[in-house]
C-alpha cells in the first residue's frame, strides 16, 4: 500500500481497538493504546497507537492526536527502560509498504536493545509465547509513571 489511499476500518489494529481481536495490553488512556507486538523483534517490543484516529501513517495524523501519541511513546519507552533495563531503545515508525509498513493504522514501535543481542527482523519473526508476553506487559505496566 502506498502513501496514498483510504483508511481501512478492518485493519488488525482497528479490530484490536474495537475488542474484536485479542491483544496483550500494556497501557491505555483517553488517547493512546499500547500493547505487546506478537511478532517481537526483541523481548519487550511494544506498539503504541492512537485510539481515535483514521490516520494510516504519520503524514495523515492530526497534530493534536500526534502530540498525544508521541507523549505516549515517550511514556512507554521510559517504562520499558525501567522494567527491562536495556542498553538502548529503538523507536521506529514506517510509512507506506516500500518503507516497511505492514499494518495501516498509525503506530510506533518501541524495541529495547541489549549489547550483543541482535534485533529480529521487522514483521518477519515468529509468534511470541502469550504467557511470556503477558508477563512482560505486567513488568512494563508496573513501571509506567
Ligand atoms: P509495521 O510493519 O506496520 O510497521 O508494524 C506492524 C507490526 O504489527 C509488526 O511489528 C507486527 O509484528 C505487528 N503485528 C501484526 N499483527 C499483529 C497482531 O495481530 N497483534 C499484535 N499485537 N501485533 C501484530
Amino acid at each position: 500500500m502506498s502513501l496514498d489511499g483510504t483508511y481501512e476500518h478492518d485493519n488488525i489494529f482497528a479490530k484490536i481497538l474495537r475488542g474484536e481481536m485479542p491483544a496483550v495490553r500494556v497501557y491505555e488512556d483517553d488517547h493512546v493504546f499500547a500493547f505487546m507486538d506478537v511478532f517481537p523483534q526483541a523481548k519487550g517490543h511494544v506498539l503504541v497507537i492512537p485510539k481515535h484516529s483514521s490516520a494510516r501513517n504519520i503524514l495523515e495524523e492530526e497534530p493534536e492526536k500526534l502530540s498525544h501519541l508521541i507523549l505516549g511513546v515517550q511514556r512507554m519507552a521510559k517504562a520499558v527502560r525501567a522494567a527491562l533495563n536495556p542498553d538502548g531503545v529503538v523507536v521506529t515508525q514506517f510509512n507506506g509498504a516500500p518503507a516497511g509498513q505492514t499494518v495501516y493504522h498509525l503506530h510506533f514501535h518501541i524495541i529495547p536493545r541489549w549489547e550483543g543481542v541482535p534485533m529480529g527482523r521487522h514483521a518477519s519473526g515468529g509468534m511470541a509465547d502469550m504467557d511470556e508476553l503477558k508477563a512482560l506487559a505486567q513488568q512494563i505496566s508496573a513501571k509506567i509513571a
